[in-house]
């Protein structure tokens, strides 16, 4: 049985309760002197502000170099052409967000490269799939630490830290992959030609004929168009047997079994209901929650996703369902966003982790 550790928002001052979870029982004690630790965060997209906070990151660093361990922050370029497609812009994105030298007191590197080639091929076991190309940057990480803002996600139902990992650090070729199953199909009858998908999409995929038409030769599967659809006119052509998500898994147990150490830290706040890569400001779906942390990061997700469930639903989130906030957030936001315990449950098969742990609240 797994520990999950949990510390809920309150008076404490979050730098507080992040100190409490990681110094308590020798959480960090696998850190050594001298480990080069990666950790692996999502510094936001150009315009979202609801993104992690470099406030808690630079807790994080602090603890880490009080055990002698070398930290840096990184994350791996998006397929998308926004601000963090290339390793420039991404730099800069992440300054503009806050992640500089100076907040953070760690450097941020890209794990991918200039433009996401600086790859390395995982062999792997599974049928499924049965390679995982992921930045270069991990052969050199002696200890992985992974920071995930914990949010709704129109894939993954949820972005926790399974998805911080698998996506967020496969290279191009190995996010092309990824989604390679997920192309979006305009419903015509809904279509009002108004172009906010043309603008939105970052491959120029789309043009407006009769209504929009989108070119999936060049489709990457993004879901910007998805996103900026106010009509509700674009949907996934979903592939159930093999989708983003259950691929992603996949990937997170390629990484973190070539990885030798590893810990986790969901931030339960600002929970959105998309993505940090969308450059908007989006209202919250419920109150802010707390930090867990774990070495499972099955459990850490498991366990965040039903706090976030067991939330009472916030009004003015443009829920589809409103009816449904209380029951399913997920079925009350999207229409086709993966079932999340459909693919917790393939993690745990495969021996990523286990859904079965002591949640341990911490009161300071
Ligand atoms: S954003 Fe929606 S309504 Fe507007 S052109 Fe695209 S598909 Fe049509
Ligand atoms: S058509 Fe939609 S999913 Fe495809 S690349 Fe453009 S925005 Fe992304």
């Amino acid at each position: 049985m797994s520990e999950v550790k949990f510390a809920k928002f309150g008076e404490t001052s979050p730098v507080d309760l992040i100190k409490v979870l990681l110094e308590d029982k020798g959480f960090l004690s696998d850190v050594k002197k001298g480990d080069f630790v990666g950790i692996k965060i999502h510094v936001g997209e150009r315009g979202n502000i609801t993104h992690l906070r470099p406030q808690i990151v630079r807790t994080v660093v602090d603890l880490l170099k009080k055990r002698g361990a070398k930290p840096f922050i990184f994350d791996c370029n998006t397929l998308y052409r926004l601000g963090r497609w290339n390793a420039i812009d991404h730099h800069q994105t992440a300054y503009f967000n806050g992640f500089t030298f100076a907040t953070v007191g760690a450097p941020f590197l890209v794990g991918d490269g200039i433009i996401g080639r600086d790859e390395i091929t995982i062999k792997t076991n599974f049928n499924e799939v049965k390679e995982a190309y992921v930045g270069r940057i991990i052969e050199d990480i002696d200890y992985l630490f992974v920071i995930s803002h914990f949010k709704f996600h129109d894939l993954f139902g949820y972005g926790g830290a399974i998805k911080n990992v698998g996506m967020g650090m496969a290279s191009r070729r190995g996010k092309l992959y990824l989604h390679s199953d997920v192309k979006p199909r305009v419903l015509e009858e809904k279509c009002k030609l108004c172009g906010d998908c043309v603008r939105n999409c970052p491959e120029k995929a789309i043009t407006l004929n009769r209504c929009a038409t989108i070119d999936l030769k060049k489709c990457i599967g993004c879901g910007m168009c998805i996103v900026s659809c106010k009509e509700g006119a674009i949907k996934f052509n979903w592939d159930q047997d093999r989708n983003s998500a259950v691929k992603a898994v996949y990937y997170t147990k390629a990484i973190i079994d070539k990885i030798p150490k590893s810990s986790f830290l969901n931030v339960l706040m600002d929970i959105t209901p998309h993505c940090d890569c969308f450059p908007t400001t989006m209202n919250l779906t419920v109150q802010n929650i707390g930090f867990l942390a774990s070495k499972d990061i099955v459990a850490i997700d498991d366990a965040s996703y039903h706090l976030v469930e067991e939330a009472k639903p916030l009004k003015g989130v443009g829920w589809k369902r409103e009816e449904l906030a209380s029951k399913n957030k997920v079925k009350a936001l999207f229409d086709n966003a993966a079932d999340m315990n459909n693919y917790l449950k393939i993690a745990e098969d495969i021996g990523l982790g286990t859904r079965d742990y002591n949640l341990i609240e911490y009161k300071p």
